[in-house]
């Protein structure tokens, strides 16, 4: 069967020709459709995140897929159903507490390997298998857009856990910053501009770049009714004299002083969630004033990564409330495996590609 990959010492994703799994019983074997591209697939590509399975010369790319049901064994599942599947499996010494717990996400390095990042084949083929716990269904309409419910469960994720910090008194968070204009920045923003459930209180959003207009990713950004801030012109410690405080941040650039500068930009009681991942860079801050700033007034910062099933499922009933113009937009190419390689490549005018694999 037809898969991408990475080669060791490349850092351009070729097309292979590698044996169709078989699925063990308690397995199911997927037809994959779709298979979307992030910021994390681009730094695999590089090779400054994640690693290849062991004694394997290439890495088979893609975490965020959507498949049909082809072989269910002994599962639960029908063949014909349409299913996303989870990231992160046990390490190869078996399994912990964490995949006990299902809580896979919660487990620290050396404690799981993730699927197309890190220690294990993606699913950027036309086949892959996986244990029954680790899929979850979605309805037949996302068999386009369905590979989006794994990026959109992390900020599911990262929005649990800031509530969840912010639980012990009431809070009504009212604005929410997302920083970075990429793929997860805009998905977060969508979600956070949904009428219903926690994202109902929010009346202001904000989503920060570093782009001149005229801009797909601005155009974006106020069509779903939040203000663009530019980064070059407004440090992110000016937006609350320019704009207002903040209640909840959302960091999705990777850009790591904002890591810190975030502090800053918070209201107080407000919260900060940071998914970036930054490659090591040293600078200084003014730690006094920051430690200050968070214990005087009540300010939480945390980090996520990664999300489980019940951020899955939140994440459908998001990408089910998404305006149809939003994720066509954001979709700004469609690739057959055989043009993996452009599918790759980026400019300004590429916000998120996917390969397609096959259609219902
Ligand atoms: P991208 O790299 O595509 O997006 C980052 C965006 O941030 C870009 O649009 C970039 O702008 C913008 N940006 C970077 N620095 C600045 C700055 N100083 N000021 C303003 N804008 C800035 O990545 P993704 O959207 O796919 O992912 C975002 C981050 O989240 C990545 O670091 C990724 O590794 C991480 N990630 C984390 C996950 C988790 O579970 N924790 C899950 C998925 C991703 P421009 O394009 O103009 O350069
Ligand atoms: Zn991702």
């Amino acid at each position: 069967m037809k898969a991408i990959a990475i080669r060791r010492g490349e850092t351009k994703p070729t097309l292979v020709d590698v044996p169709r799994p078989a699925p063990d019983d308690g397995e199911v074997l997927v037809q994959t459709l779709r298979v979307g591209i992030d910021g994390t697939d681009h730094e695999v590509v590089r090779g400054t995140h994640g690693g290849y399975p062991t004694d394997e010369d290439y890495q088979i790319l893609g975490h965020e897929a959507v498949g049909v049901v082809v072989d269910a064994t002994t599962t639960d599942f029908e063949e014909g159903d349409l299913v996303v599947p989870t990231v992160r499996r046990p390490p190869a010494v078996g399994s912990n507490t964490y995949f006990d717990r299902d809580e896979p996400d919660m487990a620290p390095a050396g404690e799981y390997v993730e699927r197309g990042i890190a220690g294990a084949h993606g699913y950027m083929a036309e086949f892959f298998t996986s244990p029954e716990r680790y899929l979850v269904s979605v309805p037949e309409e996302f068999a386009e857009y369905g590979f989006l419910v794994e990026p959109i469960s992390n900020s599911e994720k990262a929005v649990e856990h800031a509530f969840a910090s912010r639980s012990a008194f009431e809070w009504t968070p009212e604005s929410a910053l997302v920083l970075g204009n990429g793929p997860l920045g805009l998905l977060t923003l969508a979600m956070l501009n949904q009428d219903r459930g926690p994202y109902k209180s929010f009346d202001r959003t904000y989503c920060l770049g570093r782009r001149d207009r005229p801009d797909p990713t601005i155009d974006i950004i106020e069509r779903l009714g939040a203000t663009y801030v530019d980064s070059r012109t407004t440090p992110v410690p000016d937006i609350p004299t320019e704009y207002e405080p903040q209640d909840f941040i959302y960091e999705a650039t990777g850009y790591a002083k904002h890591a810190f500068e975030v502090i800053e930009a918070l209201a107080p009681s407000g919260v900060a969630a940071l998914l970036g991942i930054p490659e090591d860079w040293t600078f200084d801050v003014d730690g006094g004033s920051l430690h200050r700033d968070i214990v005087l007034e009540n300010k939480a910062l945390l980090g996520s990564v990664n999300s489980h099933v019940p951020h899955f499922e939140a994440a459908k009933e998001s990408l089910a409330e998404f305006p149809d113009w939003f994720v066509d937009e954001l979709i700004t190419g469609v690739y057959p495996p055989e043009a993996a390689e452009r599918a790759f490549e980026t400019d300004d005018g590429v916000i998120k590609t996917v390969i397609e694999f096959d259609t219902l």
